[in-house]
């Protein structure tokens, strides 16, 4: 299986270059050069295996320079460390389907694809015997996904930015808790966008980049993407044990477009996947690409999904590859377009297109907090508000006549300020992560000044 850029001026890559490249040298994206397709009757033979089983079937088909034997190594490691035997365990509650991707240690979906991508690297690096410094800036999932990823990594450090005093107690308590040799959490004393600049900035010098070796984990990595297609194919399994339904649905919320991509990707392979529902909270950009064509910016709005408060969805520009058939020539002009004027312009042809896959629609907090008072009161059921987002647009827009599957991206407990505000109730911990507050802490406080980052990564990089 080889990798092309979605700009057309890398080809041939082989996966572990790929996943080691992230963001493709041209600027584009990468992504496999065909997506293999499932006949009906492999589809019936992985429809009885265990998740690990299963994300080896997928993931091997895209990764075939790694040995299958150590693949299958570095996938088992990656979700035993999950607090659940199914690892993405399917519940019906009322009329549809809930699909829980956040019993991952740090509770939100970004564990399934940030566990696997640490080992991956570990693995890689060891391989080549190189070593990584990653640098990111969080609004608060990402960053503590990413630390436990590669915490206690042999050759990764990981230093993670975060707006001091700005992302939620339980989030900045994930991340602060980590106190592993590799792992440097920095409090910049500004907003995330002076974090997100910092950290841009640093990537932009390239004499340190690559003094430095530094690394990135955000969602361009195809890695990530395609350990997320793998829940796709085991929800399916899951639901159709009990369903006599030859299609169904999903829905799914997003900012960044990362997670449904992986679910056009598993519609691509065959999983028989009616239409994707895509979601959003008042950062509506895709939404409004999806029903009118207008792929413009706004303001950024801050949301009680904050999550999702995107508003350039870094995965998008590899579902544009696909939409506009394969031609990177027209992406590249699309995103020269899209650079200068903030906007893209679609035909109605290419809206009609894109509309025979995906349908979408936002919603707004009050709604979000009427979907998780109502969904508690009807089922006893608690959803975060991502998840409540999902489920408000899904039970808008589904086919009545095919199973419905939510994706629960986050447990309850990580945004217990807006639950408690629906429902009245604050949602615990799970017992593994009871403790958190009484737990030692390792943290440092610099100003909003990229050299001061710097001289402090260099003097902490492996
Ligand atoms: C990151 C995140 C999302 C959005 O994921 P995308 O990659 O933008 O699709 C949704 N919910 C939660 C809880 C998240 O952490």
């Amino acid at each position: 299986m080889n990798y092309c850029s979605t700009r057309g001026e890398i080809r041939g890559l082989k996966f572990t270059q790929a996943v080691m490249m992230g963001l493709a040298d041209d600027g584009g994206l990468l992504l496999p050069e065909s997506i293999p397709v499932l006949s009906a009757e492999e589809l019936r033979r992985l429809s009885t295996l265990t998740y690990p089983e299963l994300a080896f079937a997928v993931i091997s088909k895209f990764a075939d320079d790694i040995p299958p034997e150590d693949l299958r190594e570095i996938i088992e490691r990656s979700y035993s460390s999950f607090n659940h035997p199914q690892v993405t365990p399917v519940t019906k509650q009322d009329d549809l389907y809930i699909l829980e991707l956040f019993h991952g240690p740090t509770l939100a979906f970004k564990d399934v694809a940030l566990q696997f991508l640490g080992n991956l690297f570990e693995y890689l690096l060891n391989r080549s015997g190189q070593r990584m410094n990653i640098i990111g800036a969080t609004s608060g999932d990402t960053g503590s996904a990413a630390i436990y990823g590669v915490r206690g990594k042999k050759n990764i450090n990981i230093f993670i930015l975060h707006p001091k005093g700005k992302v939620s107690p339980v989030q900045e308590l994930q991340m602060t808790t980590v106190t592993d040799d590799n792992v440097f959490n920095i409090a910049v004393e500004g907003t995330f966008d002076d974090a997100q600049a910092i950290v841009k900035e640093i990537f932009g010098d390239l004499d340190f980049k690559s003094k430095h070796a530094l690394g990135a984990v955000n969602s361009i990595n195809w890695a990530r993407v395609l350990a997320q297609v793998v829940y796709y194919f085991y929800a399916w399994f899951q639901i159709s044990q009990e369903n006599q339904a030859s299609q169904f649905e999903v829905s799914v919320p997003t900012g960044n477009f990362g997670d449904i991509f992986a679910g056009f990707v598993a519609k691509r392979m065959g999983l028989p996947i009616h239409r994707l529902i895509l979601a959003t909270n008042e950062n509506n950009i895709l939404s409004r690409f999806i029903n009118h064509g207008d792929y413009s910016t706004a303001d950024v709005h801050h949301s009680l999904s904050p999550s999702m408060d995107i508003q350039i969805a870094s995965n998008f520009e590899r579902y544009l590859y696909y939409l506009l058939d394969e031609q990177a020539d027209q992406v590249l002009g699309m995103m020269d377009q899209f650079a200068h004027e903030r906007k893209m312009v679609f035909s109605s042809q290419q809206i009609e297109k894109v509309q025979q896959e995906f349908s979408a629609a936002s919603v707004n907090d009050l709604e979000t907090l009427d979907t998780i008072r109502q969904f508690h009161a009807l089922t006893g059921y608690i959803l975060d508000p991502h998840t409540a987002v999902g489920v408000a647009v899904g039970k808008k827009l589904r086919d009545p006549k095919l199973p419905l599957v939510c994706l629960a991206t986050a447990h309850p407990a990580k945004f217990g300020d807006a639950v408690a505000e629906a429902t009245g109730i604050y949602p615990e911990l799970p017992p593994a992560l009871g403790d958190l507050s009484s737990r030692k802490r390792k943290l440092t406080t610099l100003p909003a000044q990229a050299d001061q980052v710097k001289k402090y990564l260099s003097k902490n990089a492996t």
